[in-house]
């Protein structure tokens, strides 16, 4: 089997499209070789391999050290270098390369080949015999990391040891005899540790990287990083050997990363970092703070430190050649990583830049604008649930702010919350139901779940493409990184700027659009839907075929849905409206009445109200449908439960509070979610669903009176498993609807339709379609029912789970198409096998989940409903659906 790509010289063994074999990094440096760009050659060793690898108990199949052994040869002769060589030095990378980015998660080895004598070689061959030994220590200090496991603090020890005892401040300052010996106390330290030398053969040294790089694919942080992006254990990564470029071989070399737009805001301008005189990870970790790439972006960010465009002018115009070649041939915004080696530039890697949704929206939109794609190219670049973050609030304009620090504005929105100084701390408060904002000098991998459970972060080292700053706009959270004026001591608990110390749970807020810490909490706005945002949604709602619908009750929530573009109601719960203060009293007297004639009473207290509820609803949804559920939760949930609250109730129906505590114990359910709920009350309590029907047909009668808007109510019967239920409830429902059409002498135009969330409904669908006129799947309870599993239990173990790889998506979240789904599918066939003309919605949680509205649309359901702040994500996933 072939195990190995080669590439370099303008020619390549792989291509872009082969990211599953060869991982991105290995396929982009294949596609950027074949495009002619400088790339130093290399060899790719791919993802199967990492497959075989742990299939073979960690060990390489034998034809692998031989296609090594050829690849490498002739990486050494194109650099024209070759391992070991006295003369011609050839140095190597080594990388790791998923097949999706996987930042910080990964490891890397630069300068691989140094050893004792080749860095003498190293020196003569550049002149420079300060750089070949800043070079070795570099790759002493990587390897043991990433390879050997000798923990990089003990090297940083020694090194602001000898900084301290040189009286010196930067890496920069420390000369070639100190470095060399720097060299050799790192040397001591491995061999202390570990009880052997740091290896000295090339050889060695390379199936050394190659190994940590398939073990690094499941460490902990990795796993963690998977399991968060849904990235499947399967996939493996490749791993990249490539010659090595300097960018620290003097004031003439550099290294740096860029964007092809701004990946804040997707402005269309080059926008990065570099460093003179550095290497690699120098960038990225935060360590100098890195200048701008374009002189527009200095002067943008007020920098006294020279641009690329000024100190390499020659090097920046070809790199703005490539960056524009390579954005073309992608079609997308570029992430680029390049080094300039004494003046010459080589690009090192591309790949599609992670951007914000703002980002994301503005690329997309600008770039069919170009026509570089097209509109349903635009629609499909975003992420729908990315769109979140542009729901997020920013803070008020006109509030006021108590600045204390500026750092830079890493990812945008707002967020307020209690200081945290560790992941584990953010991560304890978040579960307690508490806002947390995580306050760290810098971030590393070990921080995801931390900054997951953050409102957002704050940091006081690195720049806009730091750990921090990266992960957190993946994540959609604010960020404000380096904001140098902090002192956070983690240890004490203690952040101090300017005189004042804030201390482990005080409020702070962060913007992350201006880089701004705030003290306190701060008023926020909610954010304009206008813009890139409109254009996007335009053109998704052209291209979709399914509705979508909002799940609301309130009128602030159906307002703010219907801004949001939803198109009807698609699930009103009954239920909500009775937690009202006023009216829970009424609506305890109808539960714990024992006679039809108690509740009748207190049910003519609630039709007011209910009425007033669907009047204000239907105003609101100006003739858009609007689909009323009738009384679903099991009773107990209204239940009185302290004394208070039953001598209140007992008062207010004029009873003894024990005959009420005894009816209480009553009504009281081992298993109320399968208990008297849904129809069954309907069944057991006719009058209560006689009272929520006069209520939507008196509300439907007022409003088509008032705003001459007539409404088309669809009233939905919960729960329902046998044809003969809904025949029960349909029956009552028609009653009052004739009674009240007679009463208004007015026609009102009305839909009786049916949930279905028990796998006997999808099973009798076709007899319930004879009576039903819409379905509306409930997939909550279908999945819970289907599987058996509780769904306010079931969070615990199904983490679990997913932990032990038993099943990849919590189905309560994304739905289970092959056993729920495969009922949805034969409950749609039957009733529309009945009823040619069915309607059919979605109304679970499911009915936002972009992954389950694709089931939907194949499905060929009407619509989805979600609630509010997920319909912007539905109109995009639908669109995404039908393209
Ligand atoms: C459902 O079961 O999917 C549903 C929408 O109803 P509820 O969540 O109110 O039970
Ligand atoms: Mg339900």
């Amino acid at each position: 089997a072939k195990w190995v790509y080669s590439f370099g010289d303008g020619a390549a063994e792989g291509r872009a499209g082969d990211k599953n074999l060869l991982g991105g990094k290995g396929a982009n440096l294949a596609e950027m070789c074949s495009l002619g760009l400088p790339v130093p050659p290399g060899f790719t060793v791919t993802t199967e391999l990492c497959s075989y690898y742990y299939e073979h108990g960690q060990n390489y199949p034998d034809e692998l050290k031989q296609q090594v052994a050829e690849a490498l040869a002739k990486v050494g002769d194109i650099a024209g270098r070759h391992f070991g060589d006295k003369d011609k030095l050839l140095l190597v990378s080594v990388r790791s390369g998923a097949r999706a980015s996987m930042p910080g998660m990964m490891d890397t080895v630069l300068n691989l080949g140094l050893n004792d004598e080749t860095v003498e070689a190293l020196a003569k061959d550049a002149s420079d015999e300060r750089f070949a030994w800043d070079s070795y220590r570099r790759f002493i200090q990587m390897y043991s990391d990433v390879v050997l496991g000798v923990d990089h603090e003990h090297f940083e020890e020694i090194l602001e040891d000898q900084k301290a005892r040189l009286g010196l401040e930067l890496d920069t300052e420390i000369t070639a005899a100190d470095w060399k010996k720097i060299v050799g106390l790192y040397k001591a330290k491995v061999e202390e540790e570990l009880e052997r030398p740091f290896p000295q053969d090339p050889q060695e040294q390379l199936w050394g990287a190659i190994g940590a790089v398939f073990s690094s694919w499941m460490n902990a942080r990795a796993i963690t990083y998977r399991r968060l992006h849904d990235i499947p254990e399967s996939w493996g990564t490749a791993v990249n050997v490539q010659a090595m470029v300097f960018g620290n071989m003097g004031d003439t070399s550099a290294t740096g990363v860029a964007f092809t737009r701004n990946p804040s805001t997707g402005e269309k301008a080059l926008y990065g970092e570099f460093l003179v005189n550095a290497q690699g990870e120098d960038v990225v970790a935060g360590i100098r703070t890195p200048q701008n790439i374009t002189e527009e972006a200095r002067i943008a960010a007020g920098s006294d430190q020279p641009s690329l465009q000024k100190v390499m002018p020659d090097a920046f115009n070809e790199f703005v050649r490539i960056a524009d070649v390579l954005e073309q041939h992608y079609r997308d915004m570029q992430d680029l990583e390049f080094t300039i080696e004494r003046g010459k530039l080589w690009m090192l890697q591309t790949r599609s830049g992670k951007r914000t949704a703002k980002a994301a929206l503005k690329t997309a939109v600008e770039m069919a604008g170009e026509g570089l794609i097209t509109p349903e190219e635009a629609v499909t670049r975003i992420d729908p649930a990315s769109l979140d973050q542009l729901l997020h609030p920013t803070i008020d304009p006109s509030a006021e702010r108590n600045v204390v620090a500026v750092g830079l504005p890493a990812s945008p929105g707002a967020a307020t919350g209690e200081i945290v100084f560790t992941s584990d701390e953010a991560e304890d408060l978040k579960k307690q139901g508490r806002k947390v904002v995580l306050v760290r000098v810098e971030t590393s991998p070990e921080d995801i779940h931390g900054m997951h459970a953050s409102e957002g972060i704050l940091t006081t080292r690195g720049g806009m493409t730091s750990h921090a700053a990266v992960v957190a706009r993946g994540m959609g959270k604010p960020c404000v990184s380096g904001a140098g004026t902090l002192r956070v001591d983690a240890r004490a608990g203690t952040m101090m700027v300017m005189g004042q110390t804030f201390k482990k749970g005080d409020i702070i807020t962060i913007d992350g659009s201006n880089g701004q810490v705030l003290k306190g909490a701060v008023p926020m706005l909610q954010p304009e839907l206008s813009g890139d945002f409109a254009a996007i949604m335009e053109w998704a709602d052209k291209i979709r075929r399914m509705k979508v619908r909002t799940n609301a009750e309130t009128p602030a929530d159906a307002r703010m849905a219907r801004s949001f573009g939803a198109e009807g109601i698609g699930l009103c719960r009954t239920e909500h409206m009775f937690f009202d203060e006023e009216r829970i009293i009424a609506v305890r007297e109808m539960i714990l009445s024992d006679s039809e004639d108690g509740r009748r009473k207190a049910l003519a207290k609630l039709l007011p109200m209910q009425r007033a509820d669907f009047i204000d609803l239907f105003e609101i949804m100006a003739g858009l449908p609007v689909t009323i559920r009738l009384l679903d939760p099991p009773l107990h949930e209204f239940l009185p439960k302290t004394e208070e609250e039953i001598a209140e109730v007992a008062a207010a129906m004029g009873v003894e509070p024990d005959k009420l505590r005894h009816r209480t114990e009553e009504l009281h359910e081992f298993n109320p979610m399968l208990g008297h709920r849904g129809c069954r009350l309907a069944v057991s309590y006719p009058e209560i669903a006689e009272m929520q029907a006069r209520a939507i047909f008196e509300a439907a009668v007022e409003s088509a009176r008032k705003t001459g808007n007539p409404v088309v109510p669809e009233v939905m019967v919960p729960l329902v498993g046998l044809v003969t239920e809904l025949n029960y409830v349909k029956a009552r429902i028609d009653q009052v609807a004739k009674d009240v059409i007679a009463e208004a002498d007015m026609p009102i135009d009305y839909l009786v339709g049916t949930m279905i969330e028990l796998p006997r409904a999808a099973l009798q669908a076709d007899k319930i379609a004879e009576k039903a006129e819409f379905f509306s799947f409930g997939t909550n309870d279908l999945t819970q029912t289907t599987f058996g599993i509780s769904r306010d239990d079931a969070a615990g173990f199904l983490e679990t789970y997913r932990r032990k790889g038993i099943i990849e998506q919590d189905p309560f979240v994304s739905i289970d198409v092959d056993g729920v789904g495969e009922l949805v599918r034969i409950a749609a066939e039957k009733g529309r096998r009945t009823r040619g003309d069915i309607k059919l919605g979605i109304c679970g949680e499911h009915g936002g989940d972009p992954a389950s509205i694709r089931f939907c649309e194949d499905v060929g359901l009407d619509y989805v409903s979600c609630s509010p702040f997920r319909v912007p994500i539905a109109r995009l996933a639908a669109a995404q659906a039908a393209v």
